[in-house]
């Protein structure tokens, strides 16, 4: 048995195969070849079977989630058949003498840069289509069709990394766990997992290595410890774990339906934070009281080009009619820094982290914010649903972004298409500029949520992606608590509320210090509504 010890990111027991998770990253030689014709018909061939794996993909999709979701299979097909694209890459073949994959690889290259520097935004998403299609018959001409995860069953994920968007892709039902080397506890893969119930193992470091894939495991998520081929005795004992934690569980589905009330008679309404439509069934199996954070980039995140008003409208709608008048916080989308998205095609950045991510990318490309802010008020007509803008910084911003809000219900009412005109619109405080000009801000907007992950983050100056750091991080930072309490004064101050949605607001050990600055509800990962529950009413 090994037995390596990491960081945990969520609790519980799993035990299972472990998969190591595959990526197509592979390394193109430039080969020179005799052959052309042999080598143009070697293109030729996978990229028949490229066609005809997505046809399949395409009748699949059509069953599992419906023509609009299917289409993009088609529009690759179509890129296949692409005259242009089938001559560039015969033609590298032909007057190169090189080998299909290099021609393929760098037609792919060519054309993503030709699409990404096209000024039509839908030009620009092809940009990461002609990759993902090139990538198949690169798959194809190599043999390595295992990109991904292709277990048939659950298994614990193991990787370096898994970054947000190869998180979302994975096939939810067969993740027992997560173990990975790398990564952080308040990373985006780490808040999937606890968002997903999973348990998961973070930091392992080098220890964890290929070699393991296959090989029997167990994760303790509570101590932050995998077992590979684990001992009878470690066998034996973990059951018992799982078994203690599952009858634990059990306990806490006694407060279901139970008010979120202190023994002195403060309220507080416990929220939960989801990434995607699916976990709203998690929301409602925890009896959580709202959605205070819909991360909504994760539907730009699992979608190959930019998802249309119609797409976001179904899933915000969904939402709204899954949660039955319950309120709906939905983020407009926060992409950039760790939530990088191929088709949006993001410069490389110094610090992207202080960059060119989340409003500062609505405010300067307004054509994909309103987009998104039509979809939204849409469904406001269905639910009860409020818009919250990420990453603020000023009024200036907040005025900026009302005055688009605007501009988007006149063109609704135009069109005579029904929204709620009284849709609430809030901000997170997650900069501490946010936080120290909070009394101003509270006047333009309708609530404030703290967003302690990134607020963290920038009053520390410590990258919440870098574990590294973790000892230097103390997450209970009398900076951080003083930023929160300011806020909360302030928000107070002008008759407005406030929440948190950062990870700090599941933290049991600051509830009752939270409760003390009239911190007016807590959006946490579904899995921690119930003993948040019992932590408020033992407080
Ligand atoms: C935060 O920063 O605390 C937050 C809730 O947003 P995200 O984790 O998505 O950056
Ligand atoms: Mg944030």
């Amino acid at each position: 048995m090994i037995t390596i010890k990491g960081k945990s990111v969520f609790g519980g027991v799993s035990i299972g195969k472990i998969s190591f998770y595959k990526r197509n990253e592979q390394v193109i030689k430039r080969l020179h070849i005799e052959a052309t014709e042999e080598e143009v018909q070697r293109f030729q061939s996978a990229r028949a079977t490229a066609i005809e794996e997505l046809k399949g993909l395409y009748n699949k999709a059509m069953e599992d989630v419906g023509e609009a979701n299917a289409a993009i299979f088609e529009i690759h097909q179509m890129m296949l058949d692409d005259l242009d694209y089938i001559e560039s890459i015969e033609n590298i073949i032909r007057t190169q003498e090189v080998n299909a994959e290099f021609a393929v690889a760098t037609t792919a290259d060519n054309f993503a840069q030709m699409f990404a520097s096209m000024d039509d935004a839908y030009m620009q998403g092809r940009a990461a289509d002609v990759k993902d299609v090139s990538e198949r018959i690169l798959n194809i001409l190599s043999g390595n069709c295992n990109a991904g995860m292709v277990a048939d069953e659950p298994v614990i994920i193991a990787a370096d990394d898994l970054v947000p968007s190869e998180t979302v892709q994975l096939d939810k039902s067969k993740v027992l766990g997560f173990a990975t080397m790398y990564g952080s506890s308040n990373s985006h893969t780490s808040i999937l997992a606890r968002t997903m119930n999973i348990p998961a193992v973070i930091g392992l470091g080098n220890e964890l290595s290929e070699q393991f894939d296959g090989k029997d495991a167990i994760i303790d998520g509570f101590t932050g410890t995998i077992y590979i081929e684990p001992d009878e005795e470690t066998m034996t004992a973990m059951k018992k774990k799982q078994e203690e934690d599952l009858a634990q569980k059990a306990l806490l589905d006694q407060l279901r339906g139970k008010e979120n009330i202190t023994t002195s008679g403060q309220k507080v309404n416990v929220y939960a934070n989801i990434g995607n439509v699916a976990d709203v069934g998690l929301v409602l199996k925890n009896d959580g009281g709202g959605i205070g954070l819909f991360r909504s980039e994760f539907l730009y995140l699992e979608s190959e080009t930019f998802p249309t008003e119609e797409e976001q409208f179904t899933a915000y709608k969904q939402v709204a009619e899954n949660m039955a008048g319950k309120k709906v916080i939905i983020r407009t989308l926060d992409i950039g820094a760790d939530k990088q998205v191929d088709y949006f095609n993001l410069d490389k950045e110094e610090n992207p982290a202080l960059g060119y991510r989340a409003i500062r990318i609505c405010l300067t490309q307004p054509e994909i914010f309103k987009t998104q802010l039509r979809a939204l008020y849409r469904a406001s007509a269905f639910g009860n649903i409020s818009i919250m803008f990420p990453m603020i910084i000023s009024v200036d911003e907040v005025k900026k972004v009302k005055a688009i809000c605007a501009e988007v219900m006149e063109e609704l009412t135009a069109a005579g298409i029904p929204f709620n005109k009284d849709t609430e619109l809030g901000i997170m405080i997650e900069t501490p500029a946010a936080a120290i000009v909070s009394r101003d801000l509270a006047k333009e907007v309708d609530f404030f949520s703290v967003g302690t992950n990134d607020l963290t983050q920038y009053t520390l100056a410590i990258d919440r992606q870098n574990l590294k750091l973790d000892p230097f991080c103390d997450t209970h930072h009398p900076a951080v608590l003083a930023l929160i309490k300011m806020s909360a004064e302030n928000a107070h101050a002008e008759g407005k509320w406030i929440g948190i949605c950062g990870e700090l607001g599941a933290d049991l050990e600051l509830t009752e210090q939270f409760l003390a600055m009239g911190i007016d509800e807590l959006s946490v990962s579904p899995g921690m509504i119930l003993p948040l529950r019992k932590k408020i009413r033992e407080s």
